[in-house]
């Protein structure tokens, strides 16, 4: 696994609350930058020019290390936003029993009458019914009317909402293959009619994980409802270099047992995001991994997952 970290340097600066730099203070910060830059390695990139500097340096690397040590002075002119990328190699995937399914477009609105129930004359009503408080997403109690024209060539998308819904040709390749784990429910057009309109699946995993190991497992946050008690977590993403925060997505453990109740589709016990669009996440076998794969199907990226 590589880790590319991406941080920004600038002297003229990031929002500050007290408002814009007087320029004896940009000229004090431009050498300071300078010298940051120089004590850190990257001393070719300066430019008296060039107020700011993307960087993006492999996690472990020195330079980064000693550029992070003299941020620790002046963290305001590190970019407030730092992030850490986290790049596996092919084999590394392959050898992962079990992957987090990720997908990578979301090209397809909501439910049209969620969208806009006020225009629901044929009283439809929402997807899913909700919690009052919360609005939280209890339990799906009809098909999701979208705009097949959306998806295009693509095999998989999300909508706003972050259901998954596949293609027809996606669905077939699932059940010729007798990938486990999953139903298939229709989705209603809605605004697209009549010969040559595409078919798409809303995708429902039917196969349900135990609860993550936590610890290690960690989460940033978790949301709890005290009308329906549902709960939703974030990852951990947020970490400190002392002073300066950076945020990397952290890895979901399982205790090796978890691969005698697997199947090929699985989702977890845990769920995730906001509230109202909380979703669990989807966890996927190395099998299903190199079907999607050797499909050709895109819009997907696996993460592997740590079995203890
Ligand atoms: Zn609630």
């Amino acid at each position: 696994m590589k880790a590319i970290v991406r941080v920004g340097l600038s002297w003229t600066g990031y929002y500050r609350p007290q408002g814009p730099k007087l320029q004896h203070e940009l000229d004090q910060d431009m050498r300071l930058v300078r010298d940051i830059l120089h004590k850190a390695g990257f001393e070719t990139l300066f430019s008296p020019t060039q107020p700011f500097y993307n960087l993006e340096v492999e996690k472990g690397d020195a330079r980064l290390n000693r550029l992070i040590e003299e941020l620790q002075v002046r963290p305001d002119l590190a970019s407030p936003h730092i992030t850490v990328e986290r790049q596996y190699a092919l084999q590394e995937l392959e050898a992962a029993s079990l992957l987090i399914l990720y997908i990578t477009n979301q090209s397809i609105k909501d439910d049209h009458y969620a969208m806009y129930p006020k225009r629901d004359r044929r009283g439809v009503g929402l997807p899913y019914r909700e919690c009052s408080a919360c609005r939280a997403p209890l339990e799906q109690v009809r098909d999701l009317f979208l705009n097949p024209h959306h998806m295009g060539k693509k095999d998989v998308s999300l909508t706003y909402a972050f259901d998954v819904i596949l293609s027809e040709r996606m669905a077939s390749m699932l059940h010729e293959q007798s990938v486990s784990g999953f139903d298939l429910r229709p989705v209603q057009n809605y605004g697209a009619q009549g010969a040559g309109t595409p078919q798409l699946y809303q995708l429902q995993i039917t196969s349900k994980l135990p609860p993550m190991l936590a610890p290690p497992t960690e989460f940033d946050l978790i949301h709890q409802c005290p009308i329906c008690g549902s709960r939703s977590h974030f990852l951990k993403r947020t970490h400190q270099w002392e002073k300066i925060q950076y945020y990397e997505d952290t890895d979901v453990y399982y205790p090796e047992t978890v691969t005698e109740v697997v199947q090929d589709f699985n989702h977890t016990a845990e769920w995730f995001g906001e509230l109202p669009v909380m979703k669990p996440m989807n966890i996927i076998s190395q099998r299903l991994f190199r079907l999607l794969r050797d499909a050709g199907i895109k819009h997907w990226k696996a993460v592997p997952v740590q079995l203890v």
